[in-house]
């Protein structure tokens, strides 16, 4: 795609390691390419191999003028510690990363690096080369993690009688590059815990309802104030001076306004994939668009059992790209599926699974392929765009992570919601308790109320949901339009690298 004489802008986008943060990115790529820019897309070696061998990314990105893929070939680091994994990881791409830019021939312009890799920031300021942090995160997670320090000084952390996180080495193996943690039956003996459910109100336009167990599972719910994940993601997210947040205004204005007082520059440009798909639209080139920047091989054949399936019939189940439940934890979802009498289009990732001593099932339980015939269609992975958007979906039991957030919210399909950690926990709040589209089931995984929930969702309390999340995805979609906020915020971005490079 050429766009005129004048020599654009050089940007280099670097993305975190995980599938939502690579797809998203991705997704603002294609959109300043569209704009003009040359861009540079980095990757972590590994990551790339696993995108490149399972979608056509590469064919499909040499149709941007200017556009390439790099890659800073760095191992995964094999710490038992998540932070000191990550440290780790930083340490050893910063040097590298920072000689690419140097010797980055054209020079490059402007950084965009994600928010939790901090030491791209870092390198953009060293070199003195104009940067900013994208957020992969919703702004209510963004400003939660930005307001730990305050709830410490509050003194209302630590939380008391949170169990030991447990670790298990096998998800060494997994692309993620930090031992995840499994919640799995320890989150159980949290039902109860009283101090769960006390409300932390240093979090600025969440006084009254963000709870304890609201808070960033696995960095943020500690019990020892001293313990090194509390502040890592506030530490890196506060680098720039400015913002790319994959949110729109009409969804988080009020958590904006808050983000606002301390940022004077915020585009919010999302939900990016709607966004990207309007505007390849706009310029008649919608056979570029593309919802496929999986690092698993996508079975497309769940379109065609869902081809077949009636309505708003269907309930869609996954748990995003690095939950891990125990068999235990699977089995009470399985009943409670298949006792609602809804059917069911399960994504089961084989690596997912582990039994009572931490290891892996590497398969999905026989039960559960074979019974799921009869209700239910099972895959490893799934084309879910496509998915959420099919007629026969009528609600989606997700683990709240933010692209699947807002696929769901752009394609109008209510949430249960089962976050497992991170900014999870903060989304599934808001989803059922300041947007209302939707139920949150977090801290629980029980037969009767998963069959509970699917119920309410998909018969008795559905009008309700149906009427929310129509309302919300009409103001996606506006968002995106022409003159809509995210379109503004995007062309905002545009001019302000432009003007930046004159
Ligand atoms: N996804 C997919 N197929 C699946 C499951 C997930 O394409 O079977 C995509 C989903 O559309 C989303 C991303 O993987 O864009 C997951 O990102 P999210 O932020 O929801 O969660 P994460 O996996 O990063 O925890």
């Amino acid at each position: 795609m050429e766009q005129g004489s004048i020599p654009s802008p050089h940007i280099l986008i670097f993305p975190a390691q995980g599938q939502g943060h690579v797809n998203a990115t991705l997704k603002l790529a294609e959109l300043l390419s569209l704009a003009g820019f040359k861009i540079t897309f980095i990757n972590f070696q590994y990551v790339h191999e696993r995108l490149v061998r399972n979608t056509d990314v590469e064919a499909r990105f040499s149709k941007y003028h200017g556009f390439q893929f790099k890659t800073i070939p760095v191992c995964r680091p094999d710490d038992p510690q998540r932070t000191e994994r990550w440290r780790k990881l930083s340490v050893k791409s910063k040097p590298i990363f920072k000689r690419m830019v140097i010797e980055s021939k054209p020079t490059v312009n402007y950084i965009i690096g994600d928010g939790v890799l901090g030491f791209v920031h870092d390198v953009a300021v060293e070199i003195g080369i104009p940067a900013i942090q994208m957020h992969c995160l919703s702004a209510c997670s963004f400003w939660t993690f930005f307001s730990i320090p305050d709830v410490v000084a509050a003194h209302q952390l630590p939380i008391k009688g949170i169990p030991t996180i447990i670790c298990h080495p096998f998800l060494n193996d997994l692309f993620i590059p930090f031992n995840c943690i499994t919640y799995g039956s320890n989150l159980l003996k949290l039902k109860g815990k009283e101090d769960m459910d006390r409300l932390i109100t240093k979090v600025p336009g969440m006084e009254t309802f963000l709870r304890c167990r609201d808070l960033p599972a696995g960095f943020c719910q500690v019990s020892d104030i001293s313990d090194p994940n509390l502040f890592f993601i506030t530490n890196e997210i506060r680098k720039s001076q400015a913002l790319i947040i994959n949110t729109f205004e009409e969804l988080e204005g009020p958590i904006l306004s808050q983000i606002r007082t301390r940022y004077s520059k915020i585009y919010t440009i999302g939900p990016l994939h709607e966004h990207l798909k309007t505007k390849l639209r706009s310029i008649g080139k919608q056979e570029l668009y593309s919802s496929s920047n999986s690092l698993w091989k996508v079975d497309g054949t769940c379109i065609t059992w869902l081809d077949n399936q009636p309505s708003q019939s269907v309930l869609y189940v996954s748990f995003g790209s690095s939950t891990i439940v125990t068999r235990d934890q699977l089995m009470e979802f399985w009943y409670g599926l298949v006792n609602s009498k809804k059917k069911f289009l399960w994504v089961i990732r084989p690596e997912s699974v582990i039994n009572q001593d931490g290891d892996n099932l590497g398969e999905i339980p026989e039960e559960l392929q074979e019974g799921g015939k009869e209700r239910g269609y099972v895959v490893k992975w799934a084309p879910q765009e496509e998915v959420l958007a099919h007629k026969a979906i009528g609600g989606f039991l997700t683990h709240s992570g933010w692209n699947s957030t807002l696929e769901s919210i752009a394609a109008g399909v209510p949430m249960i919601c089962w976050p497992y950690f991170g900014d999870q926990q903060v989304n599934s709040r808001y989803v059922s308790e300041i947007w209302k589209l939707g139920l949150d089931m977090k801290d629980v995984c029980d037969r009767r109320v998963v069959e509970k929930m699917v119920n309410d969702l998909m018969v008795d309390r559905r009008e309700e949901y149906v009427k929310s999340t129509a309302r919300m995805q009409e103001l996606a979609r506006k968002s995106v339009s022409e003159d809509g906020s995210s379109s503004c915020c995007l062309n905002r971005l545009i001019e302000d690298i432009r003007l930046m490079n004159k």
